[in-house]
C-alpha cells in the first residue's frame, strides 16, 4: 500500500472540499444510486463492479476527490487500497484509503461536482476528516522542513516510512487516523468502526478492491454475459475462478470466467466443466446440458482470452476426484 498526499491550498479546500469530501466536521457521503448518470465515459462492467464493492466495504457511503490531469504521472502507480492525504495548508484536512480510480478521465462527473472539468482524475475513497500538521509530517518521515508541495501530487517512498517510528503505511494511519480525527457532535466517526483492527480492515479493503479488479478485467475481456447461458445482467454475474482462490489460483484475468450466479455454484461444484483442448463443455453424466441450463456447449470464443491452462488444472482436478466440492 501506498500513501499519496496532494496540497489543496486554504482557498481551493474551503470552496472545493464541502462538494465532496466534508466540512463543518461531517463528512460528504455519496452513494453508486444517483450518481450513475454522471458516469458516461465508464463502462457498464467498471460501474457494476463499483456497485458490488460499495456493498461489500462502503455500504454507508464514500468521499469523492479529483485530481487535475497534471498530476497524472504520480497517480498512475496508484492502486485499490492505496490512501489519499489531503493537505488543506499547513494541515492534512483529510485522509482516506481508495477504494477505487475511475480507469478514465471523468470530466462529466468533475462538472457534476466541482461545475468545472479540471479535476478529471477521479477516486473514490472511504475515510476521515482529521487536523495533522503538515510539519508533523515532515518531522516524522524526515523531510526538510522547507520544503513546498505547492498544489502539487507526491507519494511517499517507502524507505521514509520503513525508516520512520511508524514502521508500515498500515501504522502510521491507524495512528493518524486514531490521534487526529476530527470528531464532531452526535455522529460517531467512521473510523471507530473499525478502531480496534485498523490494520486488518485495511487489508480486507485492499483483498476486497483487488478481487473486484479482477471482477472488472474479466467481465471487461470477455463480455458482461454468462459464458454458458447468455444471462446479462451485471448484478447476477460473477467472474469464476477457474483455478479457484481456495487452491491458489490466481487474480490472472486469464484464470477468470464470466458464469451467471447459477452457472458459477455448477461449475464450482464440479457439476460441468470446459476440455481444455477444444473448449467444449463436459458434463459429468447424471445431468444433461440442458438441465443445467447450458445453452452454449463451447467457449472457443474465449480460446485466447481463458488460459488453457487453467482450464487443464480444472479439468485436472474432477477427473481426480470424479467432481469436487470447493
Ligand atoms: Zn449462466
Amino acid at each position: 500500500m501506498a500513501i499519496f498526499y496532494q496540497h489543496i491550498g486554504r482557498q481551493l479546500w474551503a470552496r472545493d472540499a464541502p462538494r465532496s469530501i466534508g466540512a463543518d466536521g461531517e463528512l460528504r457521503r455519496f452513494m453508486m444510486i444517483g450518481l450513475e448518470k454522471y458516469l458516461p465515459e465508464i463502462a457498464n462492467a467498471e460501474i457494476s463492479n463499483l456497485k458490488m464493492l460499495e456493498n461489500e466495504v462502503a455500504p454507508t457511503g464514500f468521499q469523492i476527490w479529483g485530481l487535475p490531469s497534471g498530476a497524472q504521472t504520480v497517480v498512475s502507480r496508484m492502486t485499490n487500497g492505496d490512501f489519499l492525504m489531503l493537505l488543506e495548508s499547513e494541515k492534512f484536512a483529510y485522509v482516506g484509503q481508495v477504494l477505487h480510480k475511475l480507469s478514465v478521465p471523468s470530466w462529466t462527473l468533475s462538472n457534476h461536482i466541482w461545475n468545472e472539468q479540471s479535476f478529471p482524475i477521479i477516486v473514490f475513497l472511504q475515510g476521515q476528516l482529521i487536523n495533522y500538521d503538515w510539519s508533523e509530517f515532515k518531522d516524522n518521515f524526515g523531510i526538510s522542513p522547507n520544503y513546498n508541495l505547492r498544489g502539487r501530487t507526491a507519494s511517499l517512498s517507502l524507505a521514509r516510512i520503513t525508516d520512520s517510528k511508524f514502521g508500515d503505511e498500515e501504522r502510521f494511519i491507524a495512528d493518524i487516523m486514531a490521534k487526529y480525527s476530527v470528531s464532531f457532535q452526535g455522529v460517531e466517526a467512521d473510523f471507530r468502526l473499525f478502531d480496534e483492527v485498523a490494520t486488518g480492515h485495511f487489508r480486507t479493503v485492499k483483498e476486497r478492491t483487488g478481487q473486484s479488479k479482477f471482477r472488472s478485467d474479466v467481465l471487461s475481456k470477455q463480455g458482461a454475459k454468462c459464458a454458458v447461458c447468455d444471462f446479462c445482467v451485471p448484478e447476477g454475474l460473477d467472474a469464476a475462478h477457474v483455478a479457484p482462490k481456495s487452491a491458489l489460483g490466481s487474480n490472472d484475468p486469464r484464470n477468470g470466467l464470466v458464469l451467471c450466479a447459477l452457472h458459477h455454484r455448477l461449475f464450482d461444484r464440479g457439476l460441468f466443466y470446459f476440455d481444455p483442448e477444444t473448449f467444449d463443455v463436459v458434463v459429468n453424466g447424471v445431468w444433461s446440458l440442458t438441465d443445467l441450463g447450458i445453452v452454449h456447449n463451447s467457449i472457443k470464443r474465449l480460446r485466447h482470452i481463458v488460459h488453457e491452462s487453467a482450464l487443464s488444472w480444472n479439468a485436472e482436478q474432477y477427473r481426480n476426484a470424479g467432481g469436487f466440492v470447493f
